[in-house]
């Protein structure tokens, strides 16, 4: 699988195609689906303590012989491990689960209150090289000065909702100013058909003989975002990995910018709630 990568601000590479592991809930389904992602290729992936299949990934990461090192893991502290000393508790428990000793990501997962507390925690395990790149996830403009007023560590990465319909274009620029890397969650709008099925996305797809979930990956890809697509199915999958081989040209990239209708999965930033 061919891959790119993007440099956090201390030099860490991450490997700019990842896979969510996000509601791939039952056990043989996750099984099958991350044995065939890794199979594939992919060997970046994103959990958080709660998907629940923290176990689960691991296991099949070490099933694969391919050495650890050659994976890229994310996970995220949960709203209720928030504080100095949960945190630290949780991380602990994350690596046991995932049996590593080490994660290359660890992201708040959303603004909770104490998020303060929980950065000092996160600070201190990426001194210890526990965690190669500390993060968060679903922060807002607010969230990020509140916390850099306080961090010794400046955020390394922001991990929000972002598709053609909900580019994020303020907070993008924001990201970037303050050399905070910028990943998608969602990227594919979740999967919704009218995002699948835009006309617009269609005829640049067609151009390109490529599928529209490929040009929307490749205009993240283009806007130097991090993704994460989920899908349990390897044909998708694949899909997903053949977007190396086409540029989408200003013009494209512009048509696809106009997309954006505001509309949003993500309700509330400081705690979780997706629409069904
Ligand atoms: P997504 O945009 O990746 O959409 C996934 C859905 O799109 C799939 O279930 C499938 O129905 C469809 N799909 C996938 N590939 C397709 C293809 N090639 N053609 C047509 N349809 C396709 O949405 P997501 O799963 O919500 O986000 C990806 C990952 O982001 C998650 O798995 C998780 O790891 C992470 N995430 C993080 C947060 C957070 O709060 N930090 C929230 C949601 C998700």
């Amino acid at each position: 699988l061919e891959t790119r990568v993007v440099e956090a601000i201390n030099g860490v590479r991450v490997p700019q195609l990842g896979f969510g592991v996000y509601k791939i809930t039952k056990e043989e389904e996750f099984k099958t689906a991350i044995s065939e992602a890794i199979r594939i290729g992919y060997r970046h992936f994103d959990t958080a303590r709660i998907y629940g299949n923290e176990k689960a990934l691991g296991r099949e990461i070490q099933n694969s012989r391919i050495p650890r090192e050659q994976f890229f893991i994310t996970s995220k502290v949960w709203n209720t491990d928030h504080g100095y000393k949960a945190t630290k508790k949780a991380f602990e428990q994350t690596a046991h689960k995932l049996n590593v000793d080490y994660l290359d990501m660890y992201l708040i997962h959303f603004a909770s209150p104490n998020y303060i507390e929980t950065w000092k925690a996160m600070e201190e395990l990426y001194l210890e090289g526990k965690i190669k790149v500390i993060g968060v996830a679903n922060f807002e403009i607010q969230h990020l000065e509140e916390l850099m007023k306080h961090a010794k560590i400046p955020p390394m990465i922001n991990q929000i909702e972002t598709h053609p319909e909900f580019p994020q274009n303020d907070l993008h620029d924001y990201l970037q100013e303050h050399q905070i890397l910028h990943e998608a969650w969602g990227p594919l709008g979740q999967g919704n058909k009218a995002l699948l099925q835009h006309p617009e996305l269609k005829k640049i797809a067609e151009h390109h003989h490529k599928t529209v979930a490929q040009v929307i990956l490749r205009w993240h890809l283009e806007r130097g975002v991090i993704i994460i697509p989920k899908s349990a199915n390897p044909k998708r999958m694949n899909e997903n990995s053949q977007i190396f081989d086409f540029e989408l040209t200003g013009d494209e990239m512009e048509k696809i910018g106009q997309l954006n209708t505001g509309k949003r999965y993500s309700i509330n930033p400081t705690g979780y709630i997706i629409n069904p």
